[in-house]
C-alpha cells in the first residue's frame, strides 16, 4: 500500500532527517503513542475479547481512563508539532488521525460493548504494556550506551515487531500450551514431600534454583534445535535477525516458542516452587532475554564469568565459523564452559550476525512457512 509504504519510508528516514527540531521526533512519538491510545480504547470497549484477566484485575479503571486522557492529548499535541515542523506532514496527520479515531470509538470514557464473555481472549493490553515498558527501559539504554550505531527503525524492524506483537496477543494460547505438558506428568507424579521442603525455601534461593534448572534444560534444547536439521529449521529463523538489538529477540517461530517454553517450565513446576518465585523468575526470564539481545556494549568484567552479557549472547548470533554453536546458555556460562561451547574471545564481537548455513526467507508468513516447505523439498 503506498500509503503505509510511505509511512514505512519516514519512520526509516536518513539521520539527517531525524535531528532534533525536525519534526522526527515528536511525529514518531505521537504515532507511537496515539497507537497506543487507540489499542487502550479498544481494549475498554472489548475487554473480554482483547485483554487478559490478570492485567484486568491489577488495573484500576478510573486512573487508566485518567492516563488514557492524558496520552491522548499528548499524542495529537506531538502529532501538531511534527506537522508544524516537518516539511512531510505524514507522521503528524498519522498520530493525529490515530487519536481521532481513538476519539470517536468512545476515547478515554468509552465503555464495553455489551460483549458475552467468552473464554478466548487476545492480550492486546500485555502487548501495549510491554512495548511501552521494554522500550522505556530498553530505547534510552541502546540509545547512551550502544555497541554499534543504529536506528531504532532499523532493517526488518517490522517482521521482529511483529513477532513481538504475536507472541503478546498469542498469550492466552501460549501460556497455555507451555504449562499443559507439565500439569499432565504433575497429576502422575507423587513428590509431595519434596514440593513442600521446595517450596518453604527462602525466595533467595528458589529464584535462582528455578534460573539454573531452566537454564540447564534451555541449554541441551537449545543445543538440540542446532544440531538436529529438522529442529534447525525452525531455530533458524531466531537466528536470521540481520541486526540485534531489544526486540530482535521476540522472532522465533511459534512451535519452537511452545516446545522450549514448555520443556524449560518442567522442572519448575515438578519440584513444586512457590508461585511467587516462578513470577519473579518469568519477569527477570523476560527482562534478561531483551537485555542479551539488545544493542549495547555492557560487557563488565567481574560479572562475564557468572552472568551472560549480550556480548555472550550476541556471539551466539554471529557469523563465520568460530560463532557457530557456541554459547548456549541464556544465563550461566558456566553450563557452555562445563559442556564444551564457550566463545568469548578478549574484547571482540562478531562481525555480524545471521545464519550462514542457509538462507532463511524474510517476512513473517515466509518464514513462517519455512521450516515444512523445505521438509517437502527434500522429500
Ligand atoms: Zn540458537
Ligand atoms: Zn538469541
Amino acid at each position: 500500500m503506498p500509503l503505509l509504504q510511505r509511512l514505512r519510508d519516514e519512520l526509516e528516514a536518513p539521520p539527517q532527517g531525524r535531528r532534533f527540531g525536525q519534526g522526527w521526533i515528536s511525529g514518531t512519538l505521537g504515532v507511537v503513542l496515539g497507537a497506543a491510545t487507540l489499542g487502550g480504547v479498544l481494549c475498554l470497549r472489548y475487554p473480554s475479547l482483547l485483554t487478559t484477566p490478570e492485567i484486568r484485575a491489577a488495573i484500576d479503571v478510573p486512573t487508566f481512563r485518567i492516563v488514557l486522557m492524558a496520552a491522548l492529548v499528548l499524542a495529537f499535541v506531538l502529532g501538531g508539532v511534527s506537522a508544524a515542523l516537518r516539511q512531510n506532514k505524514l507522521l503528524g496527520f498519522t498520530a493525529m488521525a490515530f487519536v481521532l479515531v481513538a476519539t470517536a470509538l468512545g476515547g478515554s470514557g468509552a465503555h464495553a460493548q455489551g460483549e458475552t464473555p467468552g473464554s478466548l481472549y487476545f492480550g492486546l493490553d500485555w502487548f501495549f504494556l510491554n512495548l511501552i515498558l521494554s522500550g522505556i527501559v530498553f530505547l534510552p539504554l541502546e540509545r547512551a550506551f550502544g555497541r554499534t550505531p543504529q536506528a531504532v527503525f532499523r532493517p526488518e524492524w517490522r517482521e521482529d515487531l511483529l513477532y513481538f506483537f504475536l507472541s503478546s496477543v498469542l498469550v492466552q494460547s501460549l501460556t497455555f500450551l507451555t504449562f499443559a505438558p507439565s500439569k499432565a506428568l504433575l497429576a502422575h507424579t507423587d513428590w509431595d514431600a519434596l514440593r513442600t521442603w521446595v517450596r518453604d525455601l527462602p525466595l533467595a534461593v528458589q529464584v535462582p534454583a528455578i534460573m539454573f534448572l531452566t537454564d540447564l534444560v534451555q541449554y541441551w534444547v537449545h543445543r538440540v534445535f542446532h544440531q538436529v536439521p529438522f529442529l534447525w529449521r525452525f531455530h533458524a529463523i531466531h537466528h536470521s535477525a540481520p541486526i540485534l538489538d531489544w526486540i530482535a529477540g521476540s522472532r522465533m517461530h511459534v512451535m519452537e516458542i511452545v516446545c522450549l517454553r514448555a520443556l524449560t517450565v518442567m522442572p519448575t513446576m515438578l519440584l513444586g516452587f512457590h508461585e511467587s518465585a516462578v513470577q519473579i523468575y518469568l519477569v527477570v526470564v523476560y527482562l534478561y532475554a531483551t537485555w542479551l539481545h539488545a544493542n549495547l556494549r555492557f560487557d563488565v568484567e567481574w560479572i562475564k564469568p557468572i552472568l551472560a552479557t549480550p556480548r555472550f549472547h550476541h556471539w551466539h548470533h554471529g557469523l563465520g565459523k568460530e560463532a557457530i554453536d557456541v554459547n548456549f546458555a541464556i544465563h550461566f556460562p558456566v553450563l557452555d564452559r562445563v559442556f564444551g561451547t564457550y566463545h568469548m574471545p578478549k574484547g571482540r564481537w562478531p562481525s555480524g550476525y545471521g545464519v550462514d548455513s542457509h538462507r532463511v526467507p524474510s517476512g513473517f508468513v515466509a518464514q513462517f512457512l519455512d521450516p515444512f516447505r523445505r521438509k517437502q523439498q527434500e522429500s
